[in-house]
């Protein structure tokens, strides 16, 4: 029944969480935010795809969306899936993609940021970043998922690529995907323990953390490393929230002088993104977000 729902009545739950369905809802909702003082990350949303047409055309959409960003001078950046670039079909196909949307916002002098899927595309992401990375070397970051027990090797592993002139740039989450007990952390105490242990490592080492979270607990932790480590308000690192989550912590960061950036998403595909979650569970909000990370 759930997909047969009115559009209007999903779009009445999903409203507070996606941006819209065209780019110009995305600018709207951007300069809306941009006018608070807060940056935001931009992701077109897409569905799991079959083919690689479909590639090709999530990849122009990108790059269409960058050309009208930049001409409306949003204070932002992008956030892109490469599974909707044919990461799981092609690997070379799905780099290609992303080096081109990369390219694109490089020659503005801005940043795309891969975010990190479910497990079976860590290693292919990874690889993914440290290519690009190599090429753009101030325009690209990627994003580490504290739940996995590899993360912190990860890092480690990573620092390679890593310099004071161009430091590598993680967007640190807790990790959105169910995934197998022998790969990553179940427990709410333990997998906060590992994001405060790799967001550490990373403020010793120069890197620049994306501290992606919700969790006032975590926040307040962070705040008491930012301080350990007497790191600078501008410049070295930011937080980041969800479009519609929290606003009220998301505030009181601003408030402190920290900068802060929410991640939009947007797109067409918004509805069927939506039904699928609701369908899975009735606690909507929670759902239609979380399906913003998700395939399928
Ligand atoms: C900017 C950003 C980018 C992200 N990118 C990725 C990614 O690339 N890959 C990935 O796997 N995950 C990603 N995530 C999701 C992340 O991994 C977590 O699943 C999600 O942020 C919830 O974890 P939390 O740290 O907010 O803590 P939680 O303990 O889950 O939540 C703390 C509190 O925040 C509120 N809250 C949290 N999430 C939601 C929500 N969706 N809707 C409503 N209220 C909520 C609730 O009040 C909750 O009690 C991203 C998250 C953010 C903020």
């Amino acid at each position: 029944m759930v997909p047969l729902m009115p559009k209007k009545l999903v779009w009445v739950f999903s409203k507070e969480y996606i941006a819209g369905e065209t780019t110009a809802d995305a600018v709207k909702t951007s300069k809306k935010l941009n006018a608070q003082g807060i940056k935001v990350t931009i992701d077109i949303l897409g569905e799991f795809i079959e083919d690689l047409k479909k590639a090709e055309e999530n990849k122009q959409e990108y790059l269409d969306l960058i050309d009208v960003f930049e001409k409306e001078k949003i204070d932002g950046n992008y956030s892109l899936k490469p599974t909707s670039f044919g990461l799981l079909i092609d690997k070379e196909v799905c780099y290609n993609h992303v080096r081109e949307v990369v390219a694109k916002a490089a020659s503005y002098g801005n940043f795309v940021r891969i975010d990190m899927e479910d497990s079976p595309c860590t290693d292919l992401e990874i690889e993914l970043f440290r290519r690009i990375k190599k090429e753009f070397p101030k325009n690209v970051g990627l994003v580490l998922q504290a739940y996995m027990k590899r993360t912190l090797q990860d890092i480690k592993n990573m620092e390679d690529i890593h310099s004071e002139e161009t430091p590598v740039n993680f967007r640190l989450c807790k990790g959105i995907y169910v995934e197998p007990a022998e790969i990553a952390y179940k427990d709410y105490d333990e997998i906060n323990d590992h994001y405060i242990e790799n967001l550490d490592y990373m403020l010793q080492k120069g890197i620049y953390p994306g501290i992606a979270t919700h969790d006032r607990n975590l926040v307040t932790r962070a705040f008491e490393l930012l301080e350990k480590y007497n790191v600078p308000k501008t410049g070295k690192y930011e937080f980041q929230m969800l479009y519609g989550v929290t606003p009220k912590l998301r505030q009181e960061i601003l408030d402190k002088g920290h900068t802060v950036r929410v991640y939009v998403p947007y797109g067409k595909d918004w509805f069927g993104y939506s039904t699928r979650r609701i369908k899975e569970n009735p606690r909507m909000a929670m759902h239609i977000t979380k399906a913003i990370f998700k395939r399928g």
